[in-house]
């Protein structure tokens, strides 16, 4: 059970016209950042992707189809966006699942050296 996703970091709408239907307030900027969850944990990658898209034809823009301003404006954003921090963060499976292996240890090490025994 592992799922990959990634959640926006950050939304910059673009003056520039967009390729498909001219229009100049249309264009949208997606920053995501991915991460993985499972039960056992959360963590943030280091990846990040973007995606543009425009409101007023309802259309993504793939980078085949931008045009040198939009690159120019989109080379900006990329130095000026920034990702989260990578972090890791055990769920309570996660905790339940160490703290019963750390017991288990215990225990066996206990029994190793003699100080439990039935
Ligand atoms: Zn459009």
């Amino acid at each position: 059970m592992k799922t990959q996703s990634s959640f926006t970091l950050k939304e910059v709408p673009l003056n520039n016209n967009c390729p498909e239907c001219y229009s100049n307030d249309g264009l949208m900027l997606t920053f995501k950042q991915r991460f993985i969850e499972n039960l056992f944990y959360k963590a943030i990658t280091e990846d990040t992707s973007l995606e543009m898209h425009c409101k007023t034809c309802d259309t993504i823009i793939f980078p085949v189809r931008w045009t040198d301003a939009i690159e120019q404006v989109v080379a900006y954003q990329k130095r000026a966006v920034k990702p989260k921090a990578k972090s890791f963060k055990l769920k309570q499976a996660g905790w339940i699942f160490v703290i019963v292996d750390v017991l288990l240890f215990v225990t066996v090490m206990l029994f190793v050296t003699g100080v439990l025994s039935f």
